[in-house]
Parts: C-alpha cells; structure tokens; sequence
C-alpha cells in the first residue's frame, strides 16, 4: 500500500482560524493514525491579501499546538511553474481553451441569465474558436484567461469519506477558469494540480469546499491523473447556529492563546467538534485520539462552539499538568501584569510553582491563574465589597483580626499545621464558630471571598504579610466603622 499523505493547505490571509486548525487537527490525527506524512502548503496566490506577517503567524501556532508538519512548507506562489506547464498540456489536448471574453461581455451574460431568472454559467463562448479568430484577437492586443472544457452533461460524483456519493449536475458547471490573465491559477486549479503532484493520498478540509471538489475532480480527470480521496468535515457553528464570528467569543488560535488556554486543552476541544471516540469521553489525552481517529467518527452535521466546555477541559488540564510545565506557561501572564519580573532565582521559582500550584485548581485559564495569585505578589488589592459588608463588618472581627494578628507574629514555628491550631484553639476559646475567624482572614489577606485553602494561603504568604495584612485590615473596619 503507497504511504498515506495528507495536507493542510491554509490562506495566509488572516489568523488562524478555531475552523482552519480543527481541519490540521483532523488531518493530523488521520495521519499519525495511519502512519504516514503532513505536508503543509501555504495557498498564497491571493497576492492582495496573502501576508507574509500571516504565514509566520501561522506556523507559530501550528507549532503552539503541537501540529508539526513532516514535509514543506510548499507555497503556490513559487509554483507558478506547473500550473501553467499543466494548463499548457490542457490546452494542447484541447481540454481547455484561451478565452477571450471581455469584463463586458461577461456582464452582458450575466444580466441575461439575471432577466431569464436562473443562474449564470460562462456560455461557453470562445470554446470553438479558430485559429483565425484566435489570432484577430490577440492581433486586438485582447487579454485571455484559459478555462477548462467541461461536460455539459450526466453527472460527477464526490465519493466523500464522511459523507458517502454526493452528486453534482454536470449542467451546472460551467467551463470554469483555471489560469487567469495574468497568469495566476484559480483556487480549483491550483489546489488540485498540487494534490496530485504532491501525491496527497487523502484531502480532507472544510465542508465549504465540498461544491468546489467536482471541480478539481474534473480537472484531475482531464490531466489523467487518479483522484484522491476527499472527506469534508462539518462546519463550526455559534451556539445560536449563526456564524461563528468575534461576538461569540475567541476564534482564532492566537485569542485562545491570549486567553490563557493551554494548547493540550485546545487540541483536545477541537477534537470534539465534528468527532467523538464513540463513548462520551471528553478528556483524551493526543496519543489516545490518534489511535482512536477515524473518519466514519466524524459527524456530518455542524458541530456548535461552546465556550464552557472548552473552559471546562482547559481547568481539567491545568489541574492535572506538569507543575514545571504550567510554571512555563503561566510565567509570561504573571509577567504581563507585573506580578513578576523574569529571570527569577531559583528561590522565587519555587515560590511562584507553590503559588500556582495551589491556585490552579480553581482556574479556568492562565490569565484567571494569573489573576487568582494576585495577593501572592502585591498588596495592592481591594477588598470585594460584597465580602466587606457580610464579613468585616459582623462584631468584633476588627478585635479578633488583630488578636490573632498578635498571635501569628508571636508563633515560634509558624506553618499550616500550627496555624491552623491557632484558629481551632482560638474560636473554642471564643465559643465561635471558625468560619467566623476564617471568612474575615481570607477577605483580609487576599481581598476575596473565595479561593483556595485558607491555611494553605497563609503558610505560602508568610508569617509577617500574613500579620500586616490582618492589622491593615483591622484598622479599616475600625475606621469605616467609628
Ligand atoms: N486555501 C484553501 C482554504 O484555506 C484550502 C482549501 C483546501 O484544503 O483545498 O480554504
């Protein structure tokens, strides 16, 4: 059996897309399934909008998400080459012809079609011309574009690998262009004469293309070439099935990284939009998903975003990642709101994992990370006002803040363990319930009403800033209240 080849064949036109990476996804899992190789080709023939500030863009996550290509990148706008030479062998087979239709004359069909009320389709026009007709009009100094003679009848099948035989009418396609006049190939000519040069054994892409695939297929026929095979994967849809646009949240790969996912998450997330392993798992790990990925396992129908879930799996893999690993992550989000300031000693590396680590369990992202150890790195908080007016203000919790403040500094051994003896021996000498003394401490040290293990908080932050921060806050209810 000839190797299993497979592309992802972007448009440097813009950022990665959520849709444009579940599609390297897809490619990428089906080949590493089948032992075979990922060729990245970058569709640059758009010469207004393909950026070359895209193109690093893209490889940078591509990489970020551990998609990594085996062969190329190859680009079209270096092979401009073999389109024509292949045009050229079309048109000496007399399956394609030089036409010579101007802007006006296709108008001018365009608007019959418009007042007959079906769609337009090039009327075929120069397909017979002669050589004579040919030469006046070239003579006329008259801009050509080649198109390719199609069938005016029967049918033309896509055998699609998710979707079984989808027919085409033949009637409705039309002697479409695949060179242009100034030289550049069409998207159908382009894309097809690549996959058989390249040897692509299976395309798989978005579903947009699926009408595009009797195109390329007609193509691939007139050059005498075997198809590959096509699968085209369902579209990603907002959860009120509209596009899927800016509104609904992060779209491409470059947001979800700004955002603070992980790309693990990211890459697990995306496996489920159009596919499932058959159970209701949701947590795979990637080497799981490639021995688990097949195509027969990837819907038809759109598959929705959803914020939440995609939330979900990224605190399930930031709970359960490599402590080193997430320090390396989270760094540059601690690092972009001034809570740190790189290189750090060995001493204040061990510090932040010990921070993160207690924090991330509660943590959707790197930047609600980031923001959740807030009170590790600065005093500069406020306390959450709804916290103020429940717990500050019960009866004598300034007094109590401080006499355990008192207590904390006096501590010989001060850690969690003795801590924590401190406030049960304290609120049953009080007759008061912990919570009491609990709920009062953490909104003093962290401003927050909620977080991690309150004792856990107050071994990491230290016996001095543990004790100024419970005194500072005594001395605010004292003042708000007198
Ligand atoms: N450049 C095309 C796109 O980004 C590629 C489509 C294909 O895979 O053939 O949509």
């Amino acid at each position: 059996m000839s190797e299993v080849r497979v592309r992802f064949a972007p448009s440097p036109t813009g950022e990665l897309h959520i849709g444009g990476a579940r599609t390297a996804l897809f490619n990428y899992l089906f080949v590493r399934n089948k032992g075979g190789k990922f060729i990245l080709r970058i569709d640059d023939t758009d010469l207004e909008r393909s950026k070359t500030d895209y193109i690093d863009k893209l490889f940078a996550s591509l990489h970020w998400l551990g998609l990594n290509w085996d062969e190329g990148p190859y680009y079209q706008s270096q092979r401009l080459e073999h389109y024509r030479s292949e045009a050229q062998r079309l048109l000496e087979s007399n399956k394609a012809y030089h036409c010579y239709c101007t802007e006006e004359d296709l108008a001018e069909s365009r608007a019959v079609a418009r007042k007959e009320s079906r769609a337009y389709l090039y009327p075929g026009t120069c397909r017979h011309l002669s050589a004579e007709d040919e030469k006046a009009l070239q003579q006329e100094g008259r801009n050509y574009v080649i198109r390719l003679h199609t069938p005016d009848q029967g049918q033309t099948v896509v055998q699609d690998a998710i979707r079984g035989g989808v027919n085409f009418d033949n009637a409705y396609l039309d002697d479409f262009i695949i060179l242009k006049s100034n030289g550049y190939p069409t998207y159908n000519f382009a894309s097809i004469v690549d996959d058989l040069e390249l040897q692509i054994t299976d395309v798989i892409r978005a579903e947009e293309h699926l009408s595009n695939t009797p195109r390329q297929q007609i193509c691939a026929e007139a050059l005498s070439y075997s198809l590959p095979r096509f699968a085209h994967v369902p579209m990603i849809l907002a959860p009120d099935r509209s596009k899927l646009s800016k509104r609904h949240g992060a779209t491409s790969v470059e947001e979800f990284y700004a955002e603070g996912h992980l790309p693990e998450a990211l890459v697990n997330y995306m496996a489920l939009l159009g596919w499932s392993p058959g159970e209701d798992e949701e947590i795979l790990p990637l080497e799981q998903m490639i021995s688990r990925f097949s195509l027969d396992r990837v819907s038809r129908t759109a598959a929705i975003y959803d914020v939440n879930k995609l939330a979900w799996i990224n605190n399930h893999y930031m709970r359960v990642y490599d402590l080193d690993k997430l320090a390396e992550a989270a760094l540059p989000f601690f690092e972009e709101r001034g809570l740190l300031k790189t290189p750090l000693s060995d001493e204040a590396y061990d510090y932040f994992k010990q921070v993160i680590d207690l924090v991330r369990e509660r943590s959707k992202t790197l930047v609600e990370l980031a923001e959740g150890a807030r009170y590790f790195y600065t005093d500069d908080f406020e306390y959450e006002e709804k916290g103020v007016n429940k717990q500050f203000y019960k009866e004598n919790v300034a007094d109590y803040l401080r006499r355990l403040a008192g207590e904390i500094r006096s501590m010989e051994h001060y850690d969690k363990n003795s801590v924590e003896e401190l406030y049960s021996s304290f609120s049953e000498e009080l007759e008061i319930s912990k919570g009491r003394l609990i709920h009062p401490t953490r909104l003093a040290v962290t401003g927050c009403t909620v977080g991690p293990g309150i004792f856990d908080i107050l071994a990491l932050l230290g016996r001095d800033t543990t004790a100024e921060r419970m005194e500072q806050a005594a001395e605010y209810i004292e003042r708000k209240l007198s």
